[in-house]
C-alpha cells in the first residue's frame, strides 16, 4: 500500500521534528517516521544545559515536547516505524518501510542521525550488553559502586565519564592521544570530578571477561596495560544513517551528506538535516536550525511543483 504527502520527514530527532514542525506549519501534508520513539540523541541525554533559552531540561523530556509542539500543529507521527530505503522515481520521492509500506512525495527531509561507532576489539561484540555498552543514560544504573572505563576524548566521552559517576564508583576515561578533542567546559567539568581518572595516550586492545566484562586491556607507550573494571562504556564517535539512500547523493569520506546551505543533497527533492549532514558540529540548536531551513526550502520545492502542473494543464 501506499500513501501520497507533500513531505515525509524521516527520523524524529530535534532536526526531524523541526522540519516537521514547521513544514506542518507551512500547510504541507507531512509524515514523520522514525524507527524507534521519538527524540533521535535526545534519549542518550540526560541533562541538556546548551540550548538556548532552557537553562536544563531533561532529553526525554525535550523530546516529548517537541514530539506534542509538532503534532499540535498537524504533524502526523509514526514511531516504530524503521524505513529500509529511500528512492528517487523520477519527481517522486519514495520511502520504503520495513513493514512493505510505501509512502510517497515529492520532498524527503532525511534526518535519520547515525548509530556509534564501534571499536573494533577483541571482545568488544562479545560482551556487548554484558559491561559494554554506548549509552550512559540507558545503562549506567546497572555499574552502582562499580569501577567503569570511557573510551573517547570527545564531548560524549567527557559528558557521559562525568554522568556515570552518579552510579560508579571510579571511572577511568581512556583516550588515544594526550589531548582531548572535547569542549573545555566538559573537560573542566570532568578534572573537576575526583571520582574521574584519565589514561591518556592510550589505545585499547581488547575487553576481556568471563560471562561478564571484567577488565579492559590498553596498550601506553608500547606497554600492554590491563584495568578491572566492570563495564566498559564507548563513544568514539558515530556513523552516520546515509546508507538508507537507495540512490547516490553526494557524501564526505565519512559517510555524511553533504548539502547547499538550503540543505539540498545532490539529489533533487532530498533535504540532509542533523547529524547526517556533514557539518561543524552536532548540537541540538544546529539540528534545529537545519530541520527548519530544509523545511522553509522544501516548501519552496513543492510549491513550484505545483506551479508548474498547474502552468502545464
Ligand atoms: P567525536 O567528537 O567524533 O569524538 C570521538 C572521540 O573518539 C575522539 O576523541 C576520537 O579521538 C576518539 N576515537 C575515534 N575513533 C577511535 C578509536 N578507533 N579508538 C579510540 N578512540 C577513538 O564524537 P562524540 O564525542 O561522540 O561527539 C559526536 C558529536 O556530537 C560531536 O560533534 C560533538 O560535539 C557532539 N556532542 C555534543 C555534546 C554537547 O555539546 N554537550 C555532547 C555529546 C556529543 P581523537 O580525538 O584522537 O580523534
Amino acid at each position: 500500500m501506499s500513501e501520497q504527502f507533500d513531505v515525509i520527514i524521516v527520523g524524529g530527532g530535534p532536526a526531524g521534528l523541526a522540519a516537521g514542525l514547521y513544514a506542518s506549519r507551512m500547510d504541507l501534508r507531512s509524515v514523520l517516521v522514525d524507527r524507534g520513539p521519538l527524540g533521535g540523541q535526545l534519549l542518550n541525554t540526560e541533562l541538556i544545559e546548551d540550548y538556548p533559552g532552557i537553562d536544563s531540561i531533561l532529553g526525554q523530556e525535550l523530546a516529548v515536547k517537541m514530539g506534542d509542539h509538532a503534532r499540535r500543529f498537524g504533524l502526523d507521527i509514526r514511531e516504530f516505524e524503521p524505513v529500509s530505503e529511500v528512492d528517487a522515481e523520477s519527481d517522486v520521492r519514495v520511502v520504503r518501510l520495513e513493514s512493505g509500506h510505501e509512502l510517497r512525495a515529492p520532498a524527503v527531509i532525511l534526518a535519520a542521525g547515525g548509530l556509534p561507532r564501534k571499536l573494533g576489539v577483541p571482545g568488544e561484540a562479545e560482551f556487548a550488553g554484558r559491561g559494554v555498552s554506548y549509552c550512559a543514560v540507558c545503562d549506567g544504573a546497572f555499574f552502582k559502586n562499580e569501577v567503569l572505563a570511557v573510551v573517547g576524548g570527545g564531548d560524549a566521552a567527557l559528558e557521559e565519564g562525568d554522568f556515570l559517576t552518579r552510579y560508579a564508583s571510579k571511572v577511568h576515561i581512556i583516550h588515544r592521544r594526550d589531548q582531548f578533542r572535547a569542549q573545555p567546559i566538559l573537560q573542566d567539568r570532568a578534572r573537576a570530578n575526583k571520582k574521574i581518572d584519565f589514561v591518556m595516550d592510550a589505545q585499547v586492545r581488547e575487553i576481556v571477561g568471563n560471562g561478564k566484562t571484567n577488565a579492559v586491556k590498553y596498550e601506553s607507550r608500547g606497554e600492554l596495560m590491563e584495568l578491572p573494571v566492570g563495564g566498559v562504556f564507548i563513544f568514539v564517535g558515530f556513523i552516520p544513517n546515509s546508507r538508507v539512500l537507495k540512490v547516490h547523493a553526494d557524501h564526505d569520506a565519512e559517510g555524511y551528506l553533504v548539502t547547499d546551505p538550503e540543505m539540498r543533497t545532490s539529489v533533487p527533492g532530498i533535504w540532509a538535516v542533523g547529524d547526517v549532514r556533514a557539518q561543524l558540529t552536532k548540537q541540538i540548536a544546529t539540528a534545529v536550525g537545519d530541520g527548519t531551513t530544509a523545511a522553509v526550502s522544501a516548501s519552496a520545492y513543492v510549491s513550484s511543483l505545483r506551479d508548474k502542473v498547474r502552468a502545464s494543464a
